[in-house]
């Protein structure tokens, strides 16, 4: 069935619906004080579609008008210890390909700017972020944050690197935007650009199941990346995957504009894509039959299951459990997160220290790439518990 909406990358009117999630939390990362709260929050429609041209996914049912950033969002990925050294190797890579030495950065959707801080650390750098969730003192040594969206208005000085991190899969015109972000750089500047986001291909095929939340509306591969910066005027460098395939990167600048390098690295073929999405909705509902059956057998005996990591994937996946999912018990490091509700299902969320006293049989840890991390700090409190990333 061709859709009839057109890619929001590349333009092609050949997009296909994949798959239908009906009423789910519109925001996985906010978490509400009590659990009536949490149970009424708004929810929409999930309705994936792929291009049969780029392999781009997106979701046909996305509302803007339903999703507002507002306070309350805590996506902070930050409290990881595994998360942080790869930002700052991610930070590292960048100061070693683009001398930044007296030079300016920006970075669209800074959050808290811990990266931009850490990107910023050459002799002379300065930076400017933009992020309208921005709380906190501005860190001064040359740095400034705006907490404003980004193209607000006019950048005024040249600027020697543009970056964002997990920002653009939230933007319902990912090309307009990308324009925007063009025009915003002044005369005279010729910035390199760097944008990462989830990685559509990780989604598909390595088991992201969890990843289609509402608050994404674009799921990007290194194919559709590319078309989408391409249509926009950017020369396209490079896209590679990082942080164990989850995450796609992509380089660009505007020295020729619309192209594309042939290099790109590796891209994968949209019918791989195309196959992977049409076999999505079978793979899913497997896989809950199959936790659902673990957590009755669990229930039934009395124990509870660790629900590990209270983010995008967590929240996804105890609503797409339904009552099944009544026995997992929401857990994360983020000490901001703890004693509210998840979203639909109004779990609360507690501490790890709190683990040791609720009769744990099994551990899901909800991203795989944490799991060693996590199993050691299970094993630490005492609990013998199977630790399984999901
Ligand atoms: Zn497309």
């Amino acid at each position: 069935m061709s859709g009839d909406r057109v890619c929001l990358a590349c333009g092609s009117s050949e997009v296909e619906r994949f798959l239908h999630l009906p009423e789910v939390p519109v925001f996985c990362n906010v978490l509400l004080p009590t659990a009536e709260e949490a149970v009424v929050a708004p929810r929409g429609d999930l309705d994936l579609g792929i291009c049969r041209s780029c392999g781009h996914v997106f979701n046909l049912a996305y509302d803007p008008e339903l999703v507002r950033y507002a306070e309350g969002y805590e996506n902070s990925l930050h409290h990881s210890p595994r998360f942080q050294s790869y930002a700052e190797e991610l930070a590292a890579e960048l100061r070693d390909r683009h001398d930044l030495t007296d030079s300016h950065v920006v970075e669209i959707a800074c959050g808290q700017g811990d990266f931009l801080k850490l990107v910023c650390s050459e002799p002379g750098c300065t930076g400017t972020g933009f992020d309208p969730s921005f709380r906190g003192e501005n860190p001064g040594k040359g740095i400034t944050i705006e907490p404003e969206y980004f193209g607000a208005r006019p950048l005024g000085r040249t600027v020697d690197l543009i970056c964002c991190r997990h920002a653009l899969e939230h933007i319902d015109e990912p090309v307009e935007f990308m324009e925007m972000v063009k025009k915003a750089i002044p005369a005279g500047s010729s910035p390199a650009v760097f944008f990462e986001m989830p990685n559509s291909l990780y989604s598909l095929r390595d088991g992201g199941v969890w990843d289609f939340i509402y608050e994404h509306v674009s799921y990007f591969c290194g194919r559709s990346l590319s078309a989408c910066f391409s249509r926009a005027g950017y020369s396209v460098r490079r896209t590679w995957e990082t942080f164990a395939g989850q995450f796609l990167c992509i380089e660009a600048d505007l020295e020729d504009a619309g192209s594309i390098a042939p290099d790109l690295g590796p891209v994968p073929e949209t019918a791989e894509l195309v196959g992977l999405a049409a076999g999505l909705g079978e793979q899913m509902a497997g896989l809950l039959d199959q936790w659902r059956g673990r957590f009755a057998e669990i229930a039934a005996a009395g124990g509870k299951v660790a629900v590990w990591g209270v983010g995008s994937k967590g929240v996804t996946f105890l609503n797409l459990m339904g009552d099944a999912g009544a026995v997992g018990v929401p857990v994360d490091i983020n000490p901001q997160k703890h004693g509210l509700h998840v979203p639909g299902t109004g779990q609360r969320v507690v501490a790890p220290e709190n683990l040791p006293d609720l009769g744990i049989r099994l551990v899901l840890v909800m991203n795989p790439v944490y799991t060693a991390e996590i199993e050691g700090m299970v094993r630490a409190r005492g609990i013998d518990a199977e630790v399984v990333g999901v």
